[in-house]
């Protein structure tokens, strides 16, 4: 064998860079399933699951492209459970020149790949992965001098960059951003459209009867078991979302419904972090939606931003930071995470419906993992370690390098506003006014402190008040401490005692 070529989980596409530099006849694919990739946080068994028969479907498609694949299954006796482990035994089994592989996801397994050499005893390339539209590298000079990194520059630069909305030099209808456009709050009789849903196959049946028996007490439902597994699916369900949902994708992106977890949102997230659909790819169907009149420019726009904006801008920082990024907690934050994150036991509908979701489904959309499960444990103090090891177990798309920026920064503000120039810290008001979930929740959104008041509104002011020091020069949250100072000091004390009340019940252990 001339070279090892081992293709991770989240890298199951043929334009891999490892892949495109191989050759058929003399290189040999490695493919595996560890247990310590499965177990290093409590993954919910959806995404496991989903993550092992998209593997599966990969080697076979590779196969039958004609390439020798060695596929090692989580429960082969001899399976060592760990990336290093199985590429070392691939290299005493195979003895290859080479072992290239493409660029991790995590800046943990990249340390460990650093490893690989000495350890496996053959030399080890590492390939950077051009999936992404910004590489490390160009993030990396784009960051360089600046005094803040703001997203909304680094999106700029993509647009000209890509070309994507574009006339000229102008972006499309004459604006960068439409987003004051895109807040609407979700109406019940609208027209819903539905994610793309796949019936598994004997390959997927397998692995889910495999998942249930390793995983007996995991976190989440197994079934129904809807993924798109496969290349060909993945395209089937995005075609779906331009079709059905990209129109009002825009309008409702804010918006969150009981009995609604996918609204207008792609739900591809999973399909594309693990190498299913190609991101710029995606754009330029979205923008072709825009062009034939199929869909509007603040939906199109909004779209595009979430893909060449968000999601580079986040590996960017991710990349740039590690490692010590992930030990970062500006606001000191130091609550154990509530049981109810876990079980979805509480009073708060916004949260008992945001986890149940996540357990059925492995997914909630944007809002509701930013303003209601992520605004709350800012409000209450939560240990961002904590808080980031939930997301990154519950969805089926949380891979580090995306999920820890968007929650430790974006979310808990733990990197003390690196990601986002203010915490994104709410209310009850905000997700009653985006929501219908007040309306069946045991708490009175109306009610501000006291028994029966919402939690978020004093918990808000809790925090702010606090976090005083910290953030009172952040000319964004000036005018919120300013109506803070003019309230009355019994209104003042009201909400604190509230707020506390709230807090030691949660460290009691107490429903709330
Ligand atoms: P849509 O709303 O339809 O958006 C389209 C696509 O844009 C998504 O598929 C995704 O690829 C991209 N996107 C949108 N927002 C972001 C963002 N903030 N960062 C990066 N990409 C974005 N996204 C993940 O892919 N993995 C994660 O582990 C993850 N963890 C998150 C944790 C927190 C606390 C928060 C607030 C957000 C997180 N996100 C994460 C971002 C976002 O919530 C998801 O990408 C989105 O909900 C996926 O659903 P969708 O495909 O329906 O997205
Ligand atoms: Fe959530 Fe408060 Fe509304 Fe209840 S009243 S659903 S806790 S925002």
């Amino acid at each position: 064998v001339r070279r090892l070529l081992p293709v991770l989980a989240d890298q199951l596409t043929r334009q891999l860079p490892s892949l495109r530099g191989g050759r058929k006849d003399s290189d040999r694919i490695l493919m595996m399933e560890v247990s310590e990739e499965t177990t290093y946080v409590p993954h919910h068994r959806k995404k496991i699951a989903f993550l092992l028969s998209a593997m599966r479907h990969f080697a076979a498609e590779l196969r039958a492209d004609g390439w020798q694949v060695d596929y090692v299954t989580l429960d082969d006796p001899q399976n060592t459970g760990s990336f290093s482990g199985e590429v070392k035994r691939a290299c005493d089994r195979l003895e290859p020149e080479e072992v290239h592989v493409t660029f991790p996801g995590e800046w943990r397994v990249l340390q460990a790949m650093r490893a690989w050499e000495v350890e496996a005893g053959c030399p080890v390339v590492i390939i950077e992965d051009d999936r992404f539209l910004c590489s490390r590298a160009e993030f990396a000079d784009w960051a360089e001098g600046r005094k803040q990194l703001r997203m909304e520059y680094f999106y700029r630069d993509m647009r000209r960059r890509t070309g994507l909305l574009m006339e000229g030099d102008e972006p499309a209808g004459g604006r960068w951003n439409f987003d004051a456009e895109n807040r609407k709050a979700a109406d019940p009789d609208l027209f819903m459209p539905r994610p793309s849903r796949f019936e598994p196959d004997a390959v997927t049946r397998d692995v889910l009867d495999m998942v249930a028996d390793r995983f007996p007490g995991g976190f989440g439902d197994l079934e129904p078991f809807w993924f798109a597994v496969t290349r060909d699916q993945a395209e089937t369900a995005f075609e779906a979302f331009l079709d059905k949902a990209l129109p009002s994708f825009g309008d409702y992106q804010d918006a969150m419904l009981q009995g609604q977890p996918f609204l207008y949102h792609a739900v591809v997230s999973p399909y594309l972090n693990a190498g299913l659909l190609d991101p710029l790819e995606m754009c330029r169907k979205a923008e072709a939606a825009y062009r034939s009149g199929h869909a509007p420019l603040n939906a199109v726009e909004g779209f595009i931003r979430q893909i060449i904006g968000w999601r580079e801008y986040v590996r960017g920082i991710y990349w740039l930071k590690m490692p010590e990024y992930r030990e970062r907690n500006a606001l000191g934050a130091n609550r154990n995470l509530p049981d109810f994150y876990w079980s979805g036991e509480t009073d708060m509908a916004c949260v008992a419906a945001a986890v149940r979701q996540t357990r059925r489904e492995a997914y909630a959309h944007h809002i509701q993992r930013l303003m209601v499960t992520g605004n709350f444990a800012l409000l209450a103090g939560v240990d961002p370690h904590q808080v980031h090891e939930w997301y990154l177990a519950v969805y089926a798309d949380a891979f580090e390098w995306v999920e820890l920026p968007n929650t430790l920064g974006m979310s808990q503000f733990a990197d003390g506003g690196l990601l986002g120039s203010k915490p994104y810290a709410a209310g009850g008001n905000y997700i009653h006014r985006q929501s219908d979930y007040c309306t069946g929740c045991a708490y009175s959104v109306k009610r501000k402190t006291g028994e029966g008041a919402c939690p978020f509104t004093p918990l808000y002011w809790h925090f702010l008040d606090r976090h005083r020091e910290r953030l009172k020069g952040n000319m964004r949250l000036s005018q919120i401490y300013r109506t803070w100072d003019r309230m009355d000091a019994a209104t003042r004390e009201a909400y604190l005692e509230t707020a506390q009340a709230y807090l030691d019940r949660i460290d009691a252990g107490r429903r709330v």
